[in-house]
């Protein structure tokens, strides 16, 4: 193929060089044929290739337990229920009565389910991709077509796919892969999400033209500018490898003046705290604690979360390990749990609502376990609430963490209270943070809800997407505010949204103040080295700049500067 460039969405801030191995081009399984199908039969095909299918999802289950982790085998769980779904069962049982080939009906019984995951927002619309997977795996069965063994994939390879499910990204060996690039996905998707967590070069996105790419093919991914260069000329072959090196910095970091700031990474999953520390974070700044409760049938018990947090506390025994409480409704429902059907769930039940509201026991439950976890786990933890948006919210889960310390004691289980902290996510909270401060250890700021409620934009609507800037400068100024009311208050300050994952924002959140900066594993060593680049007294007359600043086109071409 000639040489050229194709762009999508870029996934991860790495590029590399490899060679072409195609997973799966959408396979069209065309007209059926005109001959009329024997019902039975087909229903026996169906019910033999839902049998093979689970036992291959059990064994990669299994696989991907023992590879992987515990937690991220739990999407096979979700796979093998869908399998068993009532509603594709009695629609591939119509579909052959209507004389369709058992692979046919299993096309069209998965048609209308997929289209209603997909309409949704965020983590539910991933539930799409769950769907395909098994309807893509049932189809295979049946028409037996091969595919390549993502578990077994030679040294080197660009593995280029329609999609990559959750099943699928689960068998890639970081170490062998040297990327990937998809024809559909954005940055949200699982496959984007996987790849930042392993630092894997991906671009996503890319749509029909990707199809043309040929096997064996040599082509450079780049997850930083979302390109894939197809036959790169020896310059750009270079330039990736010279940009796979990643200069990690394992130890602290201080800006060049000698003020420290503390760089964390965000997890969501105990597999993912072996990656963090290869990319040299000194820390968890934000542990999102609804990822254990997803994918399953049940939430776990309280031995289950201790062991969840310690082992992240073990990880890092000279650093800080921040939990953040469950932190549900909104984009992230729990299908066991109940969730009210909402008009906007944004603005209902979510995370610190339900904790002092529905869902108090599983509140206590957690704290529990991370109330013990402080105590025996080698880090320092800190615990901190989300959504926040008033004083008695606060003091009411002080109060319930007081309520479990004094339980503990009764019952002389070992246990110590955490630091503690609020997230500043709302514009109430920010009015409210000399309040808040004063009561608690520390705040962080999480600047995606803080950018879409305090610029009335929805998280994952692509309409409004250009408002969700956090470099506006009403944005910027709440942030400035959060910060001024926690130094007056003696607590620290961090930020654990996107925007802290930002090395070309790194000088402004240092000029603010911040005292910490967590984010995507990924983006830790670019941002080590900006801050170890800084003068304070130049990043603090940039961040006044920027805070005089009337409009976001003012503030971006001060950075640009
Ligand atoms: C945030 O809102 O900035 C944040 C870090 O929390 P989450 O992205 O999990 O809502
Ligand atoms: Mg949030």
């Amino acid at each position: 193929m000639s040489r050229r460039t194709l762009t999508g969405t870029g996934a991860t801030p790495r590029a590399a060089v490899g060679t072409v191995v195609w997973y799966d081009r959408d396979s069209d399984l065309g007209d059926p044929d005109e001959t009329s199908v024997d019902p039975q039969t087909e229903l026996e095909r169906f019910e033999d290739a839902r049998e093979a299918a689970r036992a291959e999802l059990e064994a990669e289950r299994e696989r991907t337990a023992e590879r992987v982790g515990e937690q991220e085998a739990g999407v096979f769980d979700a796979h093998l229920q869908f399998l068993d779904d009532p509603q594709i069962e009695s629609g591939v049982a119509s579909a052959v009565e209507n004389d369709l080939p058992a692979e046919h009906a299993v096309k069209r019984a998965f048609a209308d389910p997929i289209e209603q995951f997909q309409d949704m927002d965020g983590r539910m619309a991933e539930r799409a991709d769950d769907l395909r997977d098994v309807r893509d795996r049932l189809i295979r069965l049946l028409t037996g077509s091969e595919r390549v063994d993502l578990g077994d994939l030679p040294e080197g390879a660009v593995v280029l796919a329609e999609r990559l499910t959750p099943s699928d990204t689960a068998q890639l060996d970081p170490d062998r892969v040297a990327g990937f690039a998809t024809v559909t996905g954005g940055r949200t998707s699982h496959a984007a999400i996987f790849a930042r967590s392993l630092a894997l070069p991906a671009v996503v996105g890319i749509g029909d033209e990707l199809r043309e790419v040929e096997e064996d093919a040599t082509v450079v991914v780049d997850g930083e500018t979302g390109e894939l260069c197809l036959d790169p000329t020896d310059e750009r072959r270079e330039e990736a490898a010279a940009a796979s090196e990643v200069d990690v910095r394992t130890d602290p970091v201080s800006t060049a003046d000698g003020r420290s700031i503390e760089v964390a990474a965000n997890v969501g999953q105990p597999a993912e705290l072996d990656g963090v520390r290869a990319q040299g974070a000194d820390g968890i700044g934000l542990y999102r604690t609804e990822f254990l409760f997803l994918d399953r049938q049940s939430p776990p018990d309280e031995d289950e979360q201790y062991e969840a947090y310690t082992t992240a506390l073990d990880t890092f025994p000279d650093g800080r390990v921040i939990v953040r409480t469950l932190d549900i409704g909104g984009d992230k429902p729990i299908p066991y749990l109940d969730l009210p059907d909402e008009e906007n769930p944004f603005l209902g039940e979510r995370g610190i609502r339900r904790s002092l509201d529905s869902d108090t026991e599983l509140f206590e439950t957690q704290l529990r376990a991370l109330l013990r976890a402080a105590a025996d786990g080698d880090g320092d933890l800190a615990v901190m609430f989300p959504l926040v948006a008033t004083v008695d919210e606060l003091d009411a889960a002080l109060e319930t963490v007081n309520a479990v310390a004094t339980q503990l004691d009764a019952e002389n289980v070992a246990h110590a209270v955490p630091e503690l902290g609020v997230m500043i996510e709302t514009p109430s909270a920010v009015f409210a943070a000399p309040e808040l401060a004063a009561r608690v250890d520390f705040l962080s700021v999480g600047t995606n809800d803080l950018t879409q409620y305090t610029m009335a934009a929805a998280r994952g609507n692509e309409n409004v997407e250009a408002l969700r800037d956090p470099t506006q400068p009403a944005v910027l100024r709440a942030i400035a505010r959060t910060v001024e009311a926690a130094h007056e208050n003696d607590a620290w300050v961090g930020m654990c949204g996107e925007m802290a994952g930002d090395p070309d924002l790194t000088e402004l959140l240092v000029g603010l103040g911040f005292d910490e900066l967590s984010m995507s594993a990924v983006t830790v060593p670019d941002v080590k080295a900006a801050v170890q680049s800084i003068h304070t007294d130049e990043a603090s007359a940039h961040a006044a700049r920027a805070l005089d600043a009337a409009t976001g086109e003012q503030i971006r071409t001060q950075l640009d500067e």
